[in-house]
């Protein structure tokens, strides 16, 4: 995944779709749209797999990203009905991830109030894909009435995360100077299957004391098929480090051995840590040398699992692990709790 780039224009339009108020999962869907990361017929095919290659609803076309979101019969006939226009007759030249890069920027508004058309437009490439899934995977219809259905339950979804959101006074997000990552999107991905995103999310943190040398790791839990913010307590433990850096690396190899105990195969890492996840990314051995074995260890261990990304968050991302280092570290405490 180290080795993709992705054009300016599309940076800018993943840029938009990470500051909006949206749901978290349309936001990594958002990426993988873009990304081409997502598992149509045709791209499992481009990776060898030998599977049939026509769309699971109208069967006679290549069922590439292209048809299913815009192309195909279903997706024509639900656009055409929805609340917002989109440009379905675009030019067949232009690819698919411009024409998505191009509605975003002309849906756009700086003002937050004012990005309903987005959030729709958002809304039904979603509900294009669940509805999709549903069909392959179980059997379900997926007629564009089923599609538009599912947008409306969305946008209920969507408005009552974004009134939590209000509640907990967490409206400012606040902004990642990474200019070459849309806020958000600096990951690496460790595990075998590359193409998956995991609902098991952890989050992790370490906390470090410049005086005494003392440390605290923890990590944090929460199964994220559900749309809340609700983690719970996985573990933590303390010792002492001679940089900030090594208690990040200490808690992600725990909360890592942690999960491999608890037979979780397919784990989402949070951490705040841009170096963690840069030194991950690098082929070569880790730089910083009181961490090498650490990250070589990190390393290790995730090629074990089905699915591991470590994806860098925003502080506020990572605040129940970072609750947890601090008290291990300042009383001293240890523990591992089940799942
Ligand atoms: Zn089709």
């Amino acid at each position: 995944m180290e080795e993709d780039r992705i054009s300016e224009d599309v940076l800018k339009a993943l840029r938009i779709i990470w500051k909006i108020n949206i749901l978290p999962k349309w936001k990594v869907f958002m990426w993988k749209l873009m990304y081409g990361g997502l598992a149509v017929n045709h791209n499992l095919e481009r990776r060898g797999f030998d599977i049939s290659n026509h769309c699971g609803y109208c069967g006679c076309e290549d069922e590439s990203l292209q048809h299913v979101f815009q192309t195909c019969s279903v997706a024509r006939l639900a656009w055409s009905v929805y609340r917002i226009q989109v440009h379905l007759n675009d030019n067949e030249s232009i690819s698919f991830t411009t024409w998505i890069q191009r509605h975003i920027l002309l849906y756009y508004s700086k003002d937050s109030a004012e990005n309903t058309k987005l959030e729709a437009f958002v809304a039904m490439l979603w509900s294009l894909w669940v509805t999709r899934n549903g069909r392959v995977f179980r059997n379900l219809g997926g007629h564009a009435r089923s599609v538009l259905i599912q947008t409306e339950e969305e946008m209920k979804l969507l408005r009552s995360f974004q009134q939590g959101y209000r509640w907990e006074g967490m409206g400012n997000q606040s902004k990642d100077k990474d200019p070459f990552h849309p806020p958000g999107f600096l990951l690496v991905s460790l595990g075998r299957n590359k193409d998956f995103f995991p609902n098991f999310v952890l989050q992790v943190d370490g906390s470090w004391a410049k005086k005494t040398k003392k440390v605290g790791w923890g990590w944090a839990y929460k199964d994220g098929t559900e749309d809340n913010n609700c983690y719970r307590d996985g573990g933590g433990s303390y010792g002492r480090t001679s940089t900030a850096f090594q208690a990040e690396v200490k808690a992600c190899l725990h909360a890592m051995q942690w999960a491999k105990e608890q037979n979780i195969n397919e784990v989402m890492l949070l951490t705040d840590s841009n170096n963690l996840v840069m030194n991950l990314k690098l082929n070569k051995d880790g730089i910083v040398v009181q961490t090498i074995w650490d990250i070589n260890e990190i390393k290790r261990l995730a090629a074990t699992f089905n699915t591991c990304i470590i994806l860098k968050a925003d502080r506020d991302r990572v605040g129940s692990a970072h609750n947890i280092a601090n008290k291990c570290r300042k009383e001293g405490l240890s523990f591992r709790n089940r799942i």
